[in-house]
């Protein structure tokens, strides 16, 4: 049953407009009483079309229920810049295993070098990744692409999640394995092709960012990612 996104839905507003209602009828040259699923804040509303116009597509709600494919936990992944096209890689594929968001950090071994401006830019590309992966994997939401952010801007907000850790190679550190499955958000900061400093990891840590070993393979940074990922979401019931 297709999907479409709309936040703004709701019993009192049983309404899509603009792309979804464009797709609806004419991409998907749907009918009156044929079915669709909108995912409004987590919530899937199960609903008929009931009339279809030019820009607005009125829908009759048969069911609401949280959306059962939307994780217990939310997973904020703090990601620094990838060269090339492994940014779409990660933002589709962590998607698919139930980030809550991803945000983009300039770390000081990125060798993609953009400006928070350069960045915006690629935003409607990323969010069109995002919906996409949304839709195919029956998310409830469509999980946000932050700003690009330093390290330091990055460490900061990290302190938001109950438990903040920076996937860190470097023997010595705690296992990931060992990152408690019982707080409710996390953060979880992956650094780009060439890791971190130890000047970043120290004030990562000096914010009460945990650093975290995956083990003694060395993961490419857009494995790590969803290594950890899995790992926590299979860790807590979500997998
Ligand atoms: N130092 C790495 C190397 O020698 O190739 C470069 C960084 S690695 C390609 C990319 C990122 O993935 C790292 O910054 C780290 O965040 C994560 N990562 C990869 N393997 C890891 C491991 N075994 N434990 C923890 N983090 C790892």
């Amino acid at each position: 049953m297709p999907r479409f996104f709309d936040d703004s839905f709701s019993e009192a507003n049983p309404y899509l407009s603009d792309e979804n209602a464009r797709h609806i009828g004419f991409s998907l040259r749907m009918r009156k009483g044929e079915a669709v699923t909108v995912c409004a804040q987590g919530i899937d509303y199960q609903c008929e079309i009931d009339c279809i116009s030019q820009d607005t597509i009125t829908l009759h709600i048969l069911e609401t229920a949280p959306c059962a494919a939307e994780p217990s936990i939310s997973v904020t992944l703090y990601q620094a810049l990838p060269k090339a096209d492994k940014l779409e890689q990660i933002v589709q594929k962590s998607i698919e295993l139930g980030v809550t968001a991803i945000v983009p950090v300039l770390t000081r071994r990125c060798v993609a070098r953009l400006t928070p401006a350069e960045f915006e830019k690629k935003r409607s590309r990323y969010e069109k990744i995002a919906r996409a992966a949304a839709m195919q994997s029956g998310r409830g939401c469509i999980p946000a692409i932050g700003s690009l952010c330093t390290l330091e801007q990055a460490a900061k907000q990290m302190k938001d999640a109950q438990t903040a850790v920076v996937l860190y190679e470097t023997e010595g550190g705690v296992s990931f394995s060992a990152v408690s499955a019982d707080a409710s958000s996390y953060a979880v900061m992956v650094g780009s092709e060439g890791g971190f400093d130890p000047e970043e990891i120290a004030v990562l840590k000096d914010q009460g960012v945990i650093p975290v070993w995956l083990g003694k393979r060395i993961l490419r940074c857009e494995t790590a990612p969803l290594a950890a990922l899995s790992v926590l979401m299979h860790r807590t019931g979500n997998l």
